[in-house]
């Protein structure tokens, strides 16, 4: 594709995220990091997405910066999906993993090429940031001679922990699913199980899935590199690895999240808030600093009636003040896993969030002590920043690998204990053991030597994103060489 640079003297970057919330968060954040720095931006999405990133890049129209929205339609229906499934979260599940319907979403956004190739065609953008799901994307990079940038929301360390899963395959040469073993060529000794891994790395034939991590990991290869979620500080062995030894190109411009200052925009990430934030931020206002514990367990992850009573036997037995956020939706079901008199005994000590929390918002209020998370990355980094310590609870996908992040390397986090990836519905967790892990996150000198490890930390991340700092400058590294190759 010609680019005349006198004709559109702009850097434009198209981000194309993939159609999930753990996804587009992050991305939407990106366009806005390099909106702020005078690129032209433009997100594709899809138009039961638009409603969910629509209100914070009109406010950033309005602050003057060149952000745009494009929609593509989904073939949901076409794809075998029900009408109006165009988001991860509107999958229908009923307590487990849907996994012919997320093969059928997966199939739907197969069918974006073609109309994703004629919007290049219409905006002749310089780069392409595209969700790693998108595979077809290096194609039409190649044919375009436009450079293809992936994002799949993960870290350095999962990074470096692929390429060996991929090189070594060490998860297949212990005798059982719970021996420990080392990935070989990753910094630092992290140690898993096969039965943390997704089985498809444990299966030796053929089919969809392996297919598709085939297929992920040669655009990988071909792509112009990864754009990161992470800072320099935080994972400084696992970003020097994958640079200098695994040999591959990438850049850290995160925490993204941090772009955010205005409550408005950390109000708005993903879905609307399930409660009055003002009444949220009042009862934060009246505990006690580092006195609260948030609970929340993303946006993938729908634990069982059995584990939800567990949690709550275990908070209230902590003695701890809350916040907890439940996916289910109180006027969807009975909730007869609510310990009887639960919400009436622990009034004024906790509050429960059905649905949607504003989650930047109130990990950044100074009440908050500590977070009980899965470990998803956008959780485990938007905790770092706020500067606080967390209970690692992972329960798929690289959340295992994340875990280890913050516990082994960083030391800022205690694990409850899950011992398998269990898709969704998470490996069960008792109530002592959650009790346990709560109160060592609060309480004691080891919370303490935590919290200020994990303050440091805050410190690093708000630094690296500031003027200077190693992603603000790993940004404009990027930016130059997008500009540089244009002319
Ligand atoms: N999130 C939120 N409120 C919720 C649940 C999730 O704001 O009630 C946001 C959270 O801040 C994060 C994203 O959704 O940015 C979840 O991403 P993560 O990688 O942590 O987990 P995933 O949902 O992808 O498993």
């Amino acid at each position: 594709m010609d680019v005349d640079a006198t004709e559109n003297p702009k850097l434009h970057v198209l981000f194309f995220p993939f159609m999930g919330h753990g996804h587009m968060i992050p991305m939407v954040d990106m366009a806005k990091l390099f909106a702020m720095r005078g690129v032209k931006t433009t997100i594709v999405t899809t138009p039961l997405n638009v409603p969910f990133i629509s209100t914070t890049i009109e406010r950033s129209k309005n602050s003057g910066f060149d952000i745009h929205i494009k929609v593509l339609n989904f073939p949901c229906v076409e794809a075998g999906l029900p009408e109006g499934c165009e988001n991860l979260d509107s999958i229908p599940s009923s307590q487990g993993v849907n996994l012919d319907m997320i093969a059928k979403f997966f199939k739907a956004a197969d069918m974006f090429e073609q109309p994703f190739e004629q919007l290049i065609q219409e905006c002749k953008p310089d780069c392409l940031l595209v969700d790693m799901f998108f595979t077809w994307a290096s194609d039409i990079a190649d044919k375009y001679d436009i450079p293809r940038l992936m994002f799949n929301g993960c870290s350095f360390l999962s990074l470096c922990i692929s390429d060996s899963v991929n090189l070594y395959e060490p998860q297949k040469k212990v005798k059982s699913g719970s021996e420990p073993f080392v990935f070989p060529n990753v910094p630092g000794d992290i140690k898993l199980t096969r039965d943390q891994m997704a089985v498809i790395f444990t299966q030796n034939e053929e089919n969809e899935l392996t297919r598709s991590v085939k297929k992920w990991r040669e655009a990988e290869l071909k792509s112009y590199g990864f754009i990161v979620n992470s800072f320099y500080e935080l994972e400084a062995a696992y970003v020097d690895h994958y640079r200098n030894v695994i040999g591959r190109k990438a850049w850290h411009v995160g925490p993204v999240s941090l772009c955010n200052r205005a409550i408005e925009d950390k109000l708005d990430r993903g879905k609307k808030p399930s409660v009055d934030e003002q009444k949220c931020l009042s009862w934060l206002d009246s505990k006690l600093p580092k006195s609260v514990v948030y609970i929340c367990f993303g946006t993938a992850v729908d634990f069982n009636a059995a584990q939800l009573t567990e949690i709550a036997f275990a908070i209230e037995a902590t003695g701890q003040h809350f916040i907890w956020v439940v996916k289910k939706e109180k006027s969807n079901n009975e909730e007869d896993w609510l310990p009887e008199g639960f919400e009436e005994r622990t009034e004024g000590k906790g509050i429960m969030i059905r649905g949607w929390a504003p989650q930047v918002l109130i990990l950044d209020h100074e009440a908050v002590g500590a977070f009980v998370t899965h470990c998803g990355w956008n959780s485990t980094l938007e905790c770092v920043s706020a500067g606080l310590p967390m209970v690692t609870w992972p329960v798929f996908a690289e959340q295992f690998y994340n875990e280890k992040l913050v516990t082994d390397v960083l030391k800022i986090g205690v694990g409850v204990g899950t011992k398998k990836w269990k898709e969704v519905v998470g490996d069960f967790v008792k109530r002592d053991a959650i009790e346990k892990a709560v109160k060592e996150i609060m309480v004691g000198e080891k919370a303490e030597e935590m919290r200020s490890r994990a303050k440091a930390l805050g410190e690093m991340a708000k630094r690296a994103v500031e003027e200077g700092g190693s992603s603000f400058r790993d940004l404009n590294d990027l930016i130059q060489q997008l500009s540089s190759r244009r002319r």
